[in-house]
């Protein structure tokens, strides 16, 4: 049987200094010097004002989780030992929303409002951000 590799993003001309970023241990993300707003994903223009003074900001790596999910069925063969798995909606601190795997022992135990913080998992020549549990809740000690 041929294994298939998990996918790679992509990097764009926008991108590229985000997954630089990551390759280094950092997750970037972009504020907007005319209004203020941090965004994600990367763009080439501010989502919220339009304009295009975007400068690159060093996140903490820490946030909340707004949403989670688990995924019981893999996405593709690559995966099938990864299920089930947390994939969530966070809320950095900086003010800016992503998605990305929870890597938890307990993916169903993975809850809004959980705290998290950022990790890397290298694929290839792309680190990909995944978040993991911080700040156990009490039932968890
Ligand atoms: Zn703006």
């Amino acid at each position: 049987m041929t294994e298939i590799g998990k996918p790679v993003p992509q990097p764009t001309p926008e991108s590229q200094p985000y997954w630089d970023g990551c390759l280094r241990g950092e997750l970037l993300y972009q504020r907007c010097a005319g209004c203020g707003r941090a965004q994600f994903y990367p763009r080439s223009a501010c989502a919220s004002c339009g304009g295009t003074a975007l400068e690159w900001r060093r996140s903490e790596g820490r946030g909340t989780l707004h949403a989670v999910t688990v995924v019981y069925r893999p996405p593709s063969a690559a995966f099938r030992l990864d299920v089930p798995y947390a994939v969530a909606l966070v809320d950095l601190d900086e003010g800016f929303r992503m998605m990305a795997n929870v890597l938890s022992a307990n993916p169903e135990r993975v809850a809004i409002g959980d705290r998290v913080a950022v990790t890397f998992e290298r694929r290839g020549e792309i680190a990909l951000p995944q978040f993991q549990p911080c700040a156990p809740r009490d039932e968890d000690l």
